[in-house]
């Protein structure tokens, strides 16, 4: 593999030293096998909210455990079966293999496959495949004329967030929704490839499942009962209906989906022919949309109603300064008994981050800003436990709140590191850092501070190399969605494998501390060189006089955004008068240079004042750009910059109200939208201004 030429490590203060060199992927290891090795579904984890209390504390943070009353759902019962035209039957496994080389998966307490949210019921009716669910895929299949009211639709994963899948089928009249796996999105590494499957080897096993909530990430996160306020045993509940499906729904393997997808060979309209984005896949199966005359599923879903305590932990070392406070976070609930890459790659990074701060803290060290280090329960449910802890501190977040770091999957693969599998990878596993545009340049500073796994580049000549440079924009998709759409700065990282690394078996029992300590990170060196980075983060953000948030990159990527909604527009015959946005945007441009050059001053003149003043403007300005109502239909979604797409859940979209209103065709809500971003904006201007 062609390496480019190395770039020097940047130098470390003795405090940074300090903090990097106290990072071992032994005790990381430890942690990782701590996390792994219990039951952790959200509720039902409280010894490892304890522990992680316990960790915490021993290293000097001030820790507490905070509980919140909220309603989730737990499987009891299902079935599915396929019933052929002739009468004869398929009967999938639909639960994963227990393997002998890997323990934890032959617990008895192993956790089912299901989805969280689901709705209780039973279907049975012809089915339809529905490609990855979208609202354009159903578009097509009408303009094709293949029927869905009453069909029980299959759909395979990727692309949006699965709960839309089963929103959109259930809007277009089905009755049922199966999401199954597909190996077309394993990258190099299957067995038609010639890989062996895991446990022999890095590809997939047949029989691996991807649990996972099904609620309407991009309408509501959070407790689905208690919109906007935190959920207390005596907490007003609200109605789920329109943020969580009525129609069940199960998850099933690839091995599961062949007989089920193969049925509807030769019925409706041929895959190819249906001429849509990712429609066929990679198993073999015609990917025809059906349905098949008489050939029907049955399926039933049985869940249990819970009103049940979650935990979250949360540590904290109180600055010098009071106003000023840095937010860490990680999930530690998983829907299976591992985790070993989601999230608990991320716990072990954040337990080993909190002893890092522990070695400084006992030299009598104390950081200028509050630094507050969270272990969220039932993120996996909807970013629960998050988003109720957001509700609850809101006053207090937006008074000091900086930037939120998140890491929810740290490390899921060798990115970007060869294994002996991938002798040339050639790609990496996507954009391994999403960040609102204030932190890109000091998130890239630090990573020129970090070796990458023991080799003699650094963390920054690896990103420029596998994630080629970029960093990418928050959609939604893990517990910084609450803070962003609160106004407050955040980033997301991680380290995953490319499509030459070991397949990733996400939310399945072989995402396990086997499969990581054999294929994922065998030497938890990506956890390491992960917690070095995180921690130098964290670590420059709580200290630097200066804050190091550049406002002026938020002008830089805004005119991106601005470029995509012209081109968006120019891109239909619809016109749109966008000049009030064209505006604001120069007038924070001007605010832009206001502050900077504000700060050219402070820091010339060592003036403390100046300098505080100026720190409060980069703490505030972001509060601007949200709106109390929210995006339309989506009132938690208050971030008019960006938000997680309507349709796809995860991906971001960019000016949202003013994008998604004009792609419905809807000109009036979307001129209406380009005067409230524009008033954002105009807000977010003036706090800067000087
Ligand atoms: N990260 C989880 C997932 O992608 C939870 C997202 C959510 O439901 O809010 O399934
Ligand atoms: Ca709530
Ligand atoms: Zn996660
Ligand atoms: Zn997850």
């Amino acid at each position: 593999l062609a390496k480019r030429q190395a770039t020097s490590l940047a130098p470390l203060s003795p405090e940074e030293k300090i903090l990097v060199d106290s990072v071992s992927n032994i005790s990381i290891s430890e942690w990782s096998y701590y996390y792994t090795h219990g039951y952790h579904v959200a509720g039902k984890n409280k010894t490892m909210a304890e522990w992680t209390a316990d960790r915490f504390s021993e290293n000097g943070w001030n820790t507490s455990i905070v509980s919140y009353n909220v309603y989730l759902n737990y499987p009891v019962n299902k079935s599915l079966s396929l019933t052929y035209s002739n009468g004869s039957t398929f009967q999938p496994l639909l639960e994963e293999a227990v393997l002998d080389a890997d323990e934890t998966t032959s617990y008895p307490n192993r956790v089912p496959t299901f989805h969280g949210y689901s709705a209780s019921g039973s279907a049975e009716a012809e089915f339809v495949y529905v490609g990855r669910g979208q609202q354009g895929d159903f578009a097509r299949l009408k303009e094709l004329g293949v029927p869905l009211e009453g069909k029980i639709a299959i759909s395979r994963y990727g692309g949006p967030f699965r709960g839309l899948k089963v929103k959109n089928a259930q809007e277009n009249g089905m009755i049922g929704a199966i999401l199954f796996t597909d190996t077309g999105d394993d990258g190099n590494i299957t067995e038609a490839n010639g890989y062996a499957a895991y446990p022999d080897g890095p590809a997939r096993n047949p029989t691996s499942v991807q649990r996972g909530s099904v609620q309407y990430l991009s309408i509501y996160p959070g407790d689905p009962t208690t919109p906007g306020y935190p959920s207390r045993k005596d907490s007003p509940r609200a109605d789920t209906r329109a943020v969580k499906p009525m129609i069940p729904s199960i998850p099933v393997s690839y091995v599961d989906a062949i007989p089920i997808l193969a049925a509807l060979n030769g019925h409706g309209i041929d895959g190819e022919a249906v001429n849509r984005t990712r429609w066929v896949g990679a198993l073999n199966v015609s990917y025809s949309t059906g349905p098949a005359p008489g050939t029907t599923i049955s399926m039933s879903n049985l869940m249990e109603d819970a009103y049940t305590d979650i935990w979250d932990t949360i540590g904290i070392i109180n600055g010098t300064n009071p106003d000023e406070t840095v937010v860490i976070g990680n999930h530690r609930d998983a829907w299976i008994i591992g985790g070993g890459a989601d999230p608990n790659s991320g716990t072990a990074i954040i337990v080993e981050l909190s002893k890092a701060f522990g070695k400084l803290l006992a030299q009598g060290w104390r950081p200028k800003r509050n630094i507050v280090l969270c272990s969220w329960d039932a993120e996996e449910y909807g970013l629960v436990g998050s988003t109720e802890w957001v509700e609850e501190y809101i006053p207090w977040l937006t008074d000091t709140a900086v930037s939120y770091l998140n890491i929810d999957v740290g490390a899921s693969g060798a990115w970007p590191y060869e294994t002996s599998y991938c002798p040339a990878i050639t790609d990496s596993g996507g954009d391994s850092i999403e960040a609102t545009p204030e932190l890109h340049q000091i998130s890239i500073d630090v990573m020129k501070k970090v070796p990458w796994m023991d080799t003699n580049r650094t963390m920054y000549d690896a990103w420029l190399e596998f994630a080629g440079g970029y960093i990418g924009v928050l959609g939604s998709g893990s517990d910084y969605t609450a803070f962003v759409h609160k106004g407050i700065g955040a980033i997301d990282m991680g380290a995953n494998g490319g499509s030459g690394d070991p397949v990733y078996h996400y939310h399945s029992n072989y995402d396990s501390y086997h499969w990581m300590s054999n294929f994922g990170d065998p030497e938890f060196l990506a956890h390491k060189y992960m917690t070095k980075y995180l921690t130098l983060l964290a670590y420059n953000l709580a200290t630097a006089e200066s804050l190091p948030l550049n406002v002026s990159n938020w002008v830089t990527q805004m005119e991106t955004y601005y470029d995509d909604l012209l081109s968006t527009i120019n891109s239909t015959s619809d016109t749109l008068d966008t000049s009030p946005l064209r505006s604001a945007l120069d007038e924070f441009a001007a605010g832009s240079r206001d502050i900077t050059a504000l700060e050219q001053q402070a820091v010339a003149n060592q003036d403390a004042d100046l300098t505080t003043l100026v720190n409060h403007k980069k703490r505030d300005f972001q509060r601007g750009f949200v709106s109390q109502g929210g995006l339309p239909n989506r009132e938690f979604y208050q971030n008019l910059i960006f938000a997680p797409g309507i349709d796809t859940g995860y991906a971001p979209t960019t000016f949202p109200g003013i994008t998604e209103a004009f792609l419905a065709g809807n000109i009036s809500l979307a001129a209406e939208y380009v005067k409230k971003t524009a008033d954002a904006i105009l807000v977010a201007a003036n706090i800067i201004k000087t």
